[in-house]
């Protein structure tokens, strides 16, 4: 069976010698030597500062609107967010949990992210915030938002769970934005089995947020303020920085899939335009075939061959009635979702399977 994703194994030796360590300090949790190890090396990785660590990418985006309060009620009516339909349910989902109403507009047809232009006639007295996905590891138009941010006053916070490593202009795309959000959750880029981060803006937000995540509580006999467990354990450290030493292999492994994947297929679907200025990280393959039907013929003649594509991402969130957004769709991300297909990528993806996989897009997609 090829799967879409494998998570990637990392030296055992290495993850042993960490585990010995936990073994011998017996501290599991609560802000270890490992977890503190870990947030610098990340830093210093991703070229960023004010980065927490929290036990997955959902949590993280719960933790990262709360720290800027756009979970405050606004004239006692819940606050609102304008938000992209084309992503993970986490996205909209955390919003909703927190008393937050998303609030979709669409997304531009070619980078598939939100397109800024959708933004202001969304826009209501109760909006506090913008929440943009960088989709696929695809940079937003992070200036136009950010001009529209500041016109009425919003907060940014960009879903970034796609985007490990990725660069804008030559610096970190996770600087952008009040706060990103990272998931690190055992089928992404780089994991920590399950795991997240955020990366605010402000040293300030950082600080309300790291008493947050451990239920408020600033000393052992003083609480703070309404908090929550959202904390990482020393074993989920040990396996992100194991990981982390490995990060160039996998990023090559993956372009390589990527490149091959090129070399077969090239032009016979549409692919997403990648922004300007932006470089790219390889955590996806997605292809847009002409239609839905293609889509699932391509799902099925896959599956016979033990291949598993899926479907991301389907449904469009606007469709979702749990989410209870309001009446107006988004014809953009509806036709989108349901052409969108991303194919088997990951460290140890053979070249043969990759050309096996390829064929069977062929037959469906000329
Ligand atoms: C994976 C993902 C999340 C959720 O992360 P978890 O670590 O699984 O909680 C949120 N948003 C997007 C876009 C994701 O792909």
């Amino acid at each position: 069976m090829i799967p879409v994703t494998k998570p990637f194994l990392p030296n055992r030796e290495k993850l042993n010698q960490y585990l010995d360590g936990i073994y011998e300090r017996n501290w599991l949790t609560n802000n270890g030597p490992l977890v503190q190890e870990l947030t610098s090396k990340l830093e210093e990785y991703l070229g960023v500062e004010n980065l927490l660590l929290v036990s997955n990418g959902t949590l993280a985006l719960q933790i990262a609107y709360r720290a800027l309060g756009i979970n405050e009620p606004v004239n006692r009516k819940p606050a609102e967010a304008i938000t992209t339909p084309f992503t993970f349910i986490a996205t909209a989902s955390s919003l909703k949990w927190e008393g937050v109403q998303p609030v979709f507009a669409d997304i531009d047809p070619a980078t598939w992210c939100l397109a800024p232009e959708n933004i202001e006639a969304k826009i209501t007295s109760q909006t506090r915030a913008i929440v943009p996905v960088h989709v696929f590891g695809n940079a937003c138009d992070v200036e136009a938002i950010s001009t529209i941010a500041q016109k009425h006053n919003l907060k940014v916070i960009y879903d970034a769970s796609h985007a490990f490593g990725v660069h804008y202009k030559g610096e970190s795309l996770l600087k952008h934005g009040d706060a990103a959000t990272l998931s690190f959750h055992a089928t992404k880029l780089f994991h920590t089995v399950e795991g997240g981060a955020i990366v605010f803006k402000r040293k300030e937000d950082l600080e309300r947020a790291k008493k947050m995540i451990n239920f408020g509580i600033t000393g052992p006999e003083h609480i703070e303020e309404l908090g929550i467990n959202a904390k990482v354990n020393e074993l989920q450290a040990a396996m992100g920085l194991c990981v982390l030493d490995e990060i160039e292999q996998i990023s090559a492994d993956r372009q390589a899939v990527t490149e091959a994947y090129n070399h077969f297929l090239d032009g016979k679907f549409q692919k997403q335009r990648i922004q300007a200025g932006a470089s790219f990280n390889h955590a996806y393959y997605p292809a847009a075939l002409e239609n839905e039907a293609k889509v699932i013929e391509l799902m099925s003649s896959l599956r016979d061959s033990g291949v598993l594509a899926r479907r991301y991402f389907y449904p469009s969130l606007d469709s979702v009635s749990a989410l209870e957004a309001t009446s107006t769709t988004c014809p953009e991300s509806r036709k989108l979702a349901e052409r969108i297909v991303c194919l088997p990528i990951y460290s140890g993806l053979k070249v043969e399977e990759i050309e096996m996989i390829s064929k069977k897009v062929l037959e469906v997609a000329q």
